[in-house]
């Protein structure tokens, strides 16, 4: 009899603290491409150097991006000097800023990530640190078959900064959830692999949120892009650096034949 446990873990938020890239590429998306700010009526001259109030306040609504296309909408949040109180609010704005752009402003934003990786490589990867202690995990974990990584970020990329980070990773543990829900994602990879029951870990409440049956735990990372009152909000359990350690070593452990 097996009784298999898989782990999923997110990438941004997660595993990478990509929020200084993002910054990066949503101000290059932001400036250079005058569509999005000729469209609110203003022209296309950026600040000459970039405000530390900016960076600060991106940081502090990361928590409520969802997509590619919010982090650029996102700049328009803080030119215009919004305040946004919670993720419903951060939806209706973004809502009202995207419109019927979403294609157009996430490519935008896309494109502008393909280009600083182009001009710099190792700038960006330097932009894309690991969080405190997962590298490590990771790396002791790199042959373990029951621990993958689900992102919406494309794989090579995710590859070349975890090579970067010095982390062996096979690349067909890294699932690619593009245009499919993550829950939906697990459930199938549970069933391919005759598992029975999974532990999710994301940073993204909605990610969590859309997850049902029990056999898939949900967790949120106290150390990611997170909000400090979603666990009681949302129902859905914070973990530590140090739990998620556990948790893979018991999913190891409970494994029999
Ligand atoms: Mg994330």
């Amino acid at each position: 009899m097996r009784e298999q446990m898989l782990i999923f873990l997110d990438f941004d938020g997660v595993i990478c603290d990509s929020v200084h890239e993002c910054f990066l590429a949503a101000w290059k998306a932001y400036f250079e491409d005058d569509g999005f700010r000729s469209a609110a009526g203003w022209n296309n001259s950026p600040p000459d150097s970039v405000p530390l109030e900016w960076k600060r306040r991106f940081d502090y609504y990361r928590p409520y991006i969802r997509n590619g296309e919010d982090y650029l909408a996102l700049f328009r949040v803080l030119e215009e000097g919004m305040k946004i109180a919670d993720q419903e609010s951060f939806d209706r704005i973004m809502e009202k800023f995207i419109g019927e752009e979403r294609q157009n402003i996430r490519e935008r934003f896309y494109k502008a990530r393909e280009s600083l990786i182009e001009q710099d490589f190792s700038r960006w990867l330097y932009l894309n640190p690991l969080f405190p202690g997962i590298g490590e995990i990771l790396q002791r974990n790199h042959t373990n078959k029951q621990l993958f990584i689900l992102s919406t970020k494309r794989p090579d990329f995710i590859m070349k900064i975890l090579s970067f980070h010095g982390i062996e990773w096979n690349q067909e543990k890294i699932l690619f959830a593009a245009d499919i829900p993550k829950a939906r994602f697990i459930h199938s990879v549970i069933e391919r692999e005759g598992a029975v029951r999974a532990v999710f870990i994301d940073d993204q409440i909605s990610h969590l949120l859309g997850v049902s049956g029990q056999e898939i735990r949900c967790l949120l990372p106290n150390w990611g892009y997170i909000k400090p009152e979603w666990p009681q909000l949302y129902g859905i359990e914070a973990v530590g650096v140090e739990d998620l350690s556990r948790i893979i070593e018991e999913a190891t452990g409970i494994q029999s034949v």
